[in-house]
Order: C-alpha cells, then structure tokens, then sequence
C-alpha cells in the first residue's frame, strides 16, 4: 500500500542544507511537543510523533540521509526501526524525564554529606597521640522539629503523587516499543513522604547550619597519609536522614632535628674527627628525650647506630620503630696554628693520608667489575 509520504525535511521543519545540530533541536522541540504523554491520547498527535521520530532516524544518521536526499524515500523503504540509534533513544529520555531517571534510586531520607578536616600536630602528638577538640560547621538535626521538618504536633504524610514509594514507574507506547520508565518522584524528591505543614525554624529541611564541637583522639603513629573516619560525625541528613561521616586528615609540623622515615626516625649525628677515632659518648636528641649514645673508637662517616623502640609506634599495631643515627664527621675547615701543626705531624710533612686500606681499593674493584 503506497502512501504518499512527506518529505523528512518537511516534517522536522529543518531546511536540507541544515547541520546536525539544527537537526537535532527542530526535532526535541517537535518531539515535546507531540508526545504522547503531553496529548492526551490524541490520534493526529501521536501519528505525528511517529513521524517525527521516523524522519529523525533517517537524517540523523549520516549515510542514510545521505541516500535520502539522492534517491528520497525509495532509499529507506519501509521505517526500520530497528536501526534506531542508542544515542537518539538516551536524548530523548533525557529531554522527557530531565535526566531524573539517572538520579539516586529508592525511597527514604536521604544521608548526609561526609565532611573533611585537616589537623596540625606537632611531630611528638603524631607519635605519642593526643586528643584535641574541634569545631566541625555542619548541618545539624533541627532542634524545634526534632528533625522531621514538620511544625510541632504535625507529622510528614503520604505522597499522593507515588502512593510513598518514592518512584513513578510510567509505561509508554513510544516509537521504540514499549518502555518502562522509573524515575524519582518529583514531588517528594523520592522520599515517599511530604509535609504539609512545614516548621517554621528549618523551613522543612529538619536541619540547620550549626557548629558542633567534636573530641579526637589522634592515634600514635599519625602520618600525613592517614585518615581517620569519625562514623556519623559528617552532616545530618535532611529530614532525619541517617548522618555522614567525618574524615580527619593531619598535617605533621616537621621536627627540627628528628626526620620520620614510615616508623623509623632519622637522625643526623655529626662527631668531630677525633671523637670519630679515639670514640666517645655522645647525648642526642629522641621523641622519648635525650639519650646517651656510645661511639666506638674508628667509627666511620656513614656508620648507623640504631636506637631500639625509639621510633614511632605503627598506627595498627602499635609496634614501635627505631631511631637510626647516622654518623657524620664534621672536617674542620678552619684550624688555627696548633691544630694545623698536630695535623701536619699526623699526616706528614707532605700532608699524605697517614693510612691507605688496601681494602678498600680491592673492594671498590670489585664493586665495578660487578
Ligand atoms: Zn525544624
Ligand atoms: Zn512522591
């Protein structure tokens, strides 16, 4: 049966020099505008949303309008409805439903919003811990209301529009078939429940910007890399909503002297050069206070002395690391005429190395030969 069909161009009221663009926005617009669902069930609009719908198939993919405009509706035949593109589907959705359908799911309350704050501590509260009070600003539960949103002695009732599921499932006769759509309630906000009578102090919300004061216990062994999650210290959700969570995150005040190294601590330990050869005691400095270390006569630059379970604890288990003191000597750059000639006497009158190793020359070749 040949119907006389009118021109795809004419039907999206679209010249056939227009770009994809042009296209596409004479098509939504033709769209909206004769969709079932804003008709009433009028015939002439839906055939004209089929049409619309047809014509769109066809120009909006590249090689069919192409053939169109040569061989015009003898190039597609009968609509092929099959073909029709994903993306053409996905737009329309979102033009019809504002992307509604893309929203949280399910019916309730929903939770509130987690919150971050950063800490300064001093190196020590990161090792040993410490406890400090914080101010968070956050949203908190309605006082007046008790959180519920409604004014006192009134309560949130059914929504009407979704019958308390939250959701509207709308099944359409569309140019794709049939399709189920779900999508969030628009007037409970897919709560299931709405308040009439608002309270006045949250205007509804069952929330108000507040300050709340909270204690942390900073665990030993912080680090910058740590963060610690307060369960249900974040914001109150809207309408008695479950609460978020609060995220701690540190910032560590660099020590002076001591260098953490994951929970080991670095120390730099500098010696004069006869401290290096005849050894000494030395005190130096540790989270736990000072501490006398030994230095063995011939002690080398570079030498690690290792202080056990002066370190910092691991965060989990607590398991404490060790302070590494690491020698350096300090040459003297500067020496006035007595040291200069106690030098001269210990390195000769040529200022020759009184001692070579031999072994550390056979140890450096073997080194570069691998
Ligand atoms: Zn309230
Ligand atoms: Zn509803």
């Amino acid at each position: 049966m040949a119907t006389t069909k009118r021109d795809y161009y004419e039907v999206l009221g679209v010249e056939r020099t227009c770009t994809p663009d042009e296209l596409k926005r004479s098509y939504r617009k033709l769209a909206m505008q004769y969709h079932p669902d804003r008709n009433n069930g009028d015939k002439g609009a839906e055939e004209r949303f089929k049409e619309i719908g047809e014509a769109y198939s066809v120009l909006s993919d590249p090689d069919k309008r192409q053939r169109y405009d040569a061989f015009g509706h003898a190039a597609t035949g009968q609509p092929d409805f099959g073909n029709f593109s994903f993306d053409s589907a996905f737009d329309l959705f979102d033009m019809f439903f504002g992307g509604t359908a893309r929203r949280r799911g399910g019916t309730g309350p929903q939770r509130g919003a987690d919150l971050r704050m950063n800490i300064d501590v001093t190196f020590e509260e990161a090792v040993f811990g410490a406890t400090r009070t914080i101010e968070v600003p956050r949203a908190t539960q309605c006082e007046e209301c008790s959180g519920s949103g409604a004014r006192t002695g009134t309560g949130a009732t059914q929504c009407a529009t979704c019958q308390g599921t939250g959701q509207l499932r709308r099944t359409m006769q569309s140019i794709f078939g049939q399709v189920t759509n779900v999508s969030t309630c628009p007037r409970c906000q897919g709560e299931g429940r709405v308040i009439e009578d608002p309270c006045p102090r949250c205007r509804g919300q069952g929330r108000v910007e507040g300050k709340h004061t909270v204690e942390v216990n900073i665990p030993a062994g912080v680090d910058d890399d740590v963060t610690l999650r307060l369960t249900g210290e974040g914001e109150t959700g809207p309408r008695g909503g479950a609460q978020g969570d609060l995220y701690i995150g540190f910032r560590v005040k660099p020590h002076p002297q001591l260098v953490r190294h994951g929970t080991d601590i670095v120390y730099e330990l500098p010696i004069s050069v006869p401290q290096a050869v005849l050894g000494d005691t030395i005190t130096v400095p540790t989270v736990s206070g000072e501490h006398d270390v030994q230095i063995p006569a011939g002690t080398q630059p570079g030498k690690q002395i290792k202080l056990h379970g002066l370190g910092v604890p691991h965060v989990r288990s607590g398991r404490r690391g060790d302070q590494i003191c690491i020698v350096r000597v300090v040459v003297p750059s500067h020496l006035d005429r007595h040291e200069r000639e106690v030098y001269e006497q210990l390195g000769g009158r040529e200022g020759k190395p009184a001692e070579v190793k031999r072994g550390f020359f056979d140890s450096l070749r073997d080194a570069l030969r691998g």
